[in-house]
């Protein structure tokens, strides 16, 4: 019994507060599995000071249920948590997308650097624009690589959107001249690719700077491939700077890049992802999910998908106040009922030995005479709740009065001898219970109890 008695003790003193030790472990895993996702040192720093901040005091459960399972969850898993959610917090766009402009067509600006994405990009917003019912015309502005204006066109041709070039002319007039022809298409939507550098240069930006002068339009889209990493900070910084980003297209992320960048370029340029690529094809192309970056970021998808249904099991402290009080002998039958409903509450049986405190007390379970059979405990609570206050406080009444039973037995639909037999069983457990404490010498060895 004396070890049954420590396993619960071990059992209801779980950790209910983040404290600065267990934070302090939990911090270098996540500091970690940032720098590991890219993701920039001083972005790492400055994160983890904030989670800090918002983590230590925070009330926690060491139970929850995820996917009908109960799980037993540490102080770190909590950490993580918190971590995800502020993650996700820091990368979450309120609003729309794109900035529309109040008359004439919209136009969206695709910067970034050789190989990032453009073009393809380019062609995979048309098609998700189109598809929202919105009549997009690519302009073909990159006139440093010939093969740059096919691969729009190509791209076009398969979507059946129209795209706009003048041989021979420059980016900036190609741009300027753009407009008129949107408006004879009947286009309401313009969408410019632009040439890009393998490394920022200022004739590059320049060119940008003019376009940008030139068409005055309402959203100037960074590409990023997310495969570049560290590197993603250095462009976004220099592209924003000299024009203003309003936003970011992530791409590759088919790739096994973790997307750190989606947090640094947020964090330094304030321009959050709006728009994510996922595969070559025109299709692969979606509008930016921040929880679904914080989880592959932080690269520890078990945790958070653990603690994502976060449930609250066990009141933690109010059972160990119960503990207390029925091993006193103090158990009544609302306590049975509580009891019955958060065997309910947990969805199994089995549990109840795990979690309850009276179940902690029967490291082999509960004894064979004490166990309820989980499709009983709907009739249980029936049960209970047709009696009189006097019965719920005096359950012998039962037994001295078996009128009583009768009552209570159509009251709850059930058969007198069901009555009797939880009456018995109560009175079984209050009197292990009762026996337990005793046993122990119990004052002061309980927490809870002072
Ligand atoms: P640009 O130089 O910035 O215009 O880049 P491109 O649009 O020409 O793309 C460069 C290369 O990256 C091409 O081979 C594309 O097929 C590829 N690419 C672009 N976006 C994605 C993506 O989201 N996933 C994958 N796997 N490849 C991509
Ligand atoms: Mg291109």
């Amino acid at each position: 019994l004396t070890r049954g008695f420590r396993q619960a003790r071990n059992r209801l003193a779980g950790l209910t507060e983040l404290t600065a030790g267990n934070i302090d472990a939990a911090l270098r895993e996540v500091r970690l599995s940032l720098l590991e996702a890219d993701v920039e040192i001083g972005v790492v720093k400055a994160f983890l000071a904030r989670v800090k901040e918002a983590a230590v005091g925070r009330t926690l459960e060491t139970r929850v249920k995820h996917a009908g399972e109960v799980h037993q969850v540490s102080a770190s898993d909590h950490f993580i948590k918190i971590c995800h959610d502020e993650l996700e917090a820091m990368m979450t766009h309120e609003g729309d997308e794109i900035a529309w402009a109040d008359s004439g067509p919209t136009g969206i600006m695709m910067v970034g650097l050789q190989g990032s994405g453009k073009t393809t990009s380019c062609a995979k917003l048309s098609r998700y624009l189109e598809k929202q019912g919105k009549k997009p015309l690519l302009v073909a502005a990159d006139m440093q690589r010939p093969a740059a204006v096919e691969q729009l066109k190509v791209l076009g041709e398969s979507l059946k959107i129209p795209v706009f070039n003048i041989p021979g002319e420059s980016p900036v007039a190609i741009c300027a001249a753009a407009r008129g022809e949107a408006k004879r298409l009947g286009r309401d939507v313009i969408i410019y690719d632009t040439a890009g550098r393998l490394a920022i240069d200022e004739p590059l930006m320049q060119e940008l700077a003019q376009i940008k002068d030139a068409t005055k339009p309402e959203n100037v889209f960074l590409v990023v491939d997310a495969m570049i990493g560290q590197d993603a900070v250095k462009t976004a910084r220099g592209f924003n700077e000299r024009l203003s980003i309003g936003g970011v297209v992530l791409t590759k992320l088919d790739g096994d890049a973790r997307g750190g960048a989606a947090l640094s370029i947020k964090e330094v340029t304030g321009a959050p992802v709006l728009f994510t690529g996922i595969g070559e094809t025109t299709d692969k192309f979606e509008p930016f999910r921040a929880d679904g970056m914080a989880s592959r970021i932080l690269g520890m998808g078990d945790v958070v998908g653990l603690m994502q249904d976060f449930e609250e099991v066990v009141d933690q402290k109010k059972a160990e106040k119960d503990a207390a009080r029925m091993l006193q002998g103090d158990f009544t039958l609302e306590d049975f009922l509580d009891q019955v409903r958060m065997i309910q509450k947990m969805g199994s049986l089995k549990d109840l030995v795990d979690k309850l405190p009276l179940g902690g007390m029967f490291p082999g379970g509960l004894p064979q005479d004490v166990n309820l059979d989980d499709r009983e405990l709907v009739r249980i609570e029936a049960i209970i709740q047709s009696m009189t206050r006097l019965e719920k406080s005096d359950p012998y009444a039962l037994v001295r009065e078996p009128k009583r039973v009768e009552r209570i037995a159509k009251g709850s639909g059930s058969k007198p001898e069901a009555v009797s037999e939880l009456v018995q069983k109560f009175l079984f457990m209050r009197q292990m219970m009762s026996g337990l404490g005793q046993n122990m010498g119990l004052m002061g060895k309980i927490p809870g109890m002072k």
